[in-house]
């Protein structure tokens, strides 16, 4: 049983997907937009790793999704090139990112069971046969025969606990959200220190569990009617690129799958896809390299207004999670959210303007996360 199953939110969730009429009031009242799925990696058997679907778990959300949802590309949702918005309703766009074989082994032979399309975002460098940086992140650290080490890395002393397969992730995680937000350069320099420290010997090209898609599967994905979109040249920080190089990136994988497909590329998955790791000059820049289409990898709200701002939802193996995006209700509680942000923007600023705000705190006032009932409050 999962940690989070005991979570209460989690079992509310669970009952309120269970209400099928309520499920079917949010999904109408959702209707507009679109479900943009995002997925990464897939595996054959539900014992793998966690952070891939498994074949039978990608099978039960292909039936879900055929009864009552219209699945397509990216490209037909916004097929105006303009980026003109859909009018389509009971959307699911199912995309997957960076380029992995398991999704030509495991998902491809299921979509096209149920004669679903999907959008593929491949990393050109990694089809070209180097590894992904969180992949030789991950290696050095299942290699190592070191349990403890202790340098300087991303300018602090680091003191690196390797004693447990737990210990091992914990500190996976931690170094991957760090590493999340280096340029390229930076990020290289940590890998070699890191493998260095733990004496490891770090190879560029992927391991014998992180293979590519060969080109020939990317021809064949395309052939068979998905679309095949840039998640640019090599998984940068697009932020923290000089413009010349953000312009070399973004460009020079779309014109390598446009020459090798002999078609127009017109989606881009940003790499990382936070709200951080895109700004007005990368979407400038997106804009005049031709791009029509680009996703994020999180909801923002009031989402899929912009076409080179769309949202998207991440699904894992997690049944109740994915029904709980695919009815609305996520997107629901987001707006609801956002709502009521603006509602109290607009009351506290219009109390301040007749001078009586109760939410103001005067000047001077400390605060207490309990203070104790005064004197007069108590009882005789
Ligand atoms: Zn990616």
């Amino acid at each position: 049983m999962s940690t989070i199953g005991s979570n209460w939110k989690y079992r509310c969730k669970a009952v309120l997907i269970s209400i099928r009429p309520v499920a079917w009031v949010v999904a109408w009242l959702t209707r507009t937009s679109p479900r943009i799925f995002m997925f990464h990696r897939f595996c054959a058997f539900p014992h793998g790793p966690t952070d891939r679907v498994d074949g039978k778990t990608f099978e039960w959300i292909l039936s879900t999704l055929s009864r009552g949802w219209r699945v397509i590309t990216l490209r037909d949702y916004l097929r105006s090139p303009s980026g003109a918005a859909s009018t389509q309703h009971y959307v699911v766009v199912i995309t997957v990112d960076d380029g992995y074989a398991d999704f030509y082994t495991i998902a491809l032979p299921r979509l096209t069971a149920y004669g679903m399309r999907a959008t593929i975002f491949p990393v050109i460098s990694f089809l070209d046969g180097k590894s992904l940086w969180w992949d030789r992140l991950r290696r050095i650290l299942q290699s190592t025969q070191v349990s403890y080490a202790t340098g300087e890395m991303l300018g602090e002393e680091l003191v690196l606990n390797l004693s447990s397969p737990l210990e091992r992730s914990m500190t996976y995680s931690k170094l991957n959200a760090a590493l999340l937000s280096l340029d390229n350069e930076n990020r290289s320099r940590v890998l070699a220190r890191l493998s260095q420290l733990l004496k490891v010997e770090t190879m560029e090209i992927p391991g014998p569990d992180e293979q590519p898609l060969t080109w020939t599967q990317i021809q064949e994905i395309h052939t068979l009617g998905h679309e095949v979109g840039s998640h640019t040249y090599s998984h940068p920080n697009l932020t923290q690129l000089s413009r010349e190089d953000l312009s070399e990136d973004v460009r020079a994988s779309k014109e390598r799958l446009e020459a090798f497909l002999g078609t127009q590329v017109l989606s881009l998955a940003y790499p990382n896809g936070r709200l951080c790791d895109v700004n007005q000059s990368v979407m400038e820049e997106i804009r005049s390299a031709g791009y029509a289409r680009a996703v994020l990898a999180y909801l923002v709200p009031n989402g899929a207004q912009d076409p080179l701002f769309l949202p998207r939802m991440a699904v894992t193996r997690d049944r109740v999670d994915l029904l709980w995006k695919l009815y609305g209700f996520e997107v629901l509680s987001l707006s609801i959210r956002e709502y009521l942000a603006t509602l109290a923007k607009r009351v506290s600023t219009l109390l301040s303007i007749r001078g009586r705000n109760p939410l103001r705190v005067p000047p001077g006032t400390i605060l207490t996360r309990s203070s104790p009932p005064s004197e007069k409050l108590r009882g005789p």
